[in-house]
């Protein structure tokens, strides 16, 4: 049975992110989602990757960098730091949805995860740095004008406390932490790969029924190499990841070489024999 009204929603501002929208919009697939998957991009994404994106997302959604004149848009441009944030606040405009939940570009689902929709907003996991914040990789929404007009509004006048969006978030939600254990997502459901050294035994014991892995920081599944024919990510010396986070990386790749570069091979041949 699918559900028209309620979708996963990602977001690509340009091709190199495009590369994990379309990991995470695939991963979702393969576990037969019955919710619509919708992409929001820039104006920055190719044409040729538009159209990658739409084999896999029911909705590719442009998002204008702000595109309008009024005076939250005109404060917030003086802000330019906060461009990417803005452009997650987008989801909020989506309101041919009645409820949503958000996927960095950088997760990956590991089962079914439709139970999500179940939740309320805002509902989210505990950040591992900060467990009285919510990590905003992962959330549940409710589309809506007014909350997203509420949020740029709050972005202008306070700004964001770690210059992303997920200081704007927490501060906006700023009831999460203590208010609704309900709106309290289990760790399993944004588990951030670099995290699990920190508690080894914790991991062991509940790992094996983690749903949604979380590649945060700044090395990205697509900044490694990957062996074709071992199936392998490869190390190249200045990092030391451990077994887990290859085994997660090697999981990433496995989808990417399987269903998206065929993708994106297409599509180059099309282009080259234009
Ligand atoms: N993002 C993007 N382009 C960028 C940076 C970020 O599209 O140049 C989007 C993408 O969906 C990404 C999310 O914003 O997953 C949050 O950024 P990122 O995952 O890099 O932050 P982290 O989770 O590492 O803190
Ligand atoms: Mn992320």
């Amino acid at each position: 049975m699918s559900v028209t009204d309620q979708a996963f929603v990602t977001l690509a501002t340009d091709d190199v992110y495009c590369q994990g929208a379309l990991v995470l919009g695939q991963s979702l697939r393969n576990h037969k989602t019955s919710r619509k998957l919708a992409v929001l991009i820039t104006p920055e994404v190719s044409s040729g990757m538009r159209s990658v994106l739409s084999s896999v997302f029911d909705e590719v959604i442009e998002v204008g960098v702000l595109d309008s004149a009024d005076s939250v848009h005109l404060a917030l441009m003086q802000r330019p730091e906060l461009g990417v944030t803005f452009t997650k606040l987008h989801c909020w405009t989506l309101t041919h949805y009645s409820k949503c939940v958000f996927m960095d570009a950088d997760t990956l689902v590991l089962c079914n995860v439709d139970e999500l929709f179940d939740r309320e907003e805002f509902s989210a996991a505990p950040d591992s740095g900060w467990p009285d914040c919510f990590n905003s990789g992962v959330f549940v929404f409710q589309p809506s004008l007014k909350t997203y007009n509420l949020l740029l509004q709050f972005a202008a006048e306070h700004g964001s406390f770690d210059g992303g969006d997920q200081g704007l978030l927490n501060s906006f939600f700023s009831s999460w932490a203590t208010a609704d254990i309900g709106k309290h997502l289990p760790f399993l459901y944004n588990l951030s790969s670099s995290s699990v050294y920190t508690y080894v035994p914790a991991f062991n014991h509940f790992g094996g029924d983690a749903k949604v892995v979380h590649f945060l920081g700044a090395t990205k599944p697509w900044n490694y190499k990957y062996n074709l024919q071992t199936k392998r990510v490869m190390q190249d010396g200045t990092t030391s990841e451990s077994f887990h986070q290859l085994s997660f990386l090697a999981l990433w790749w496995n989808i990417y070489s399987a269903s998206i570069l065929p993708l994106l091979e297409k599509l180059q041949k099309m282009e080259e024999s234009e």
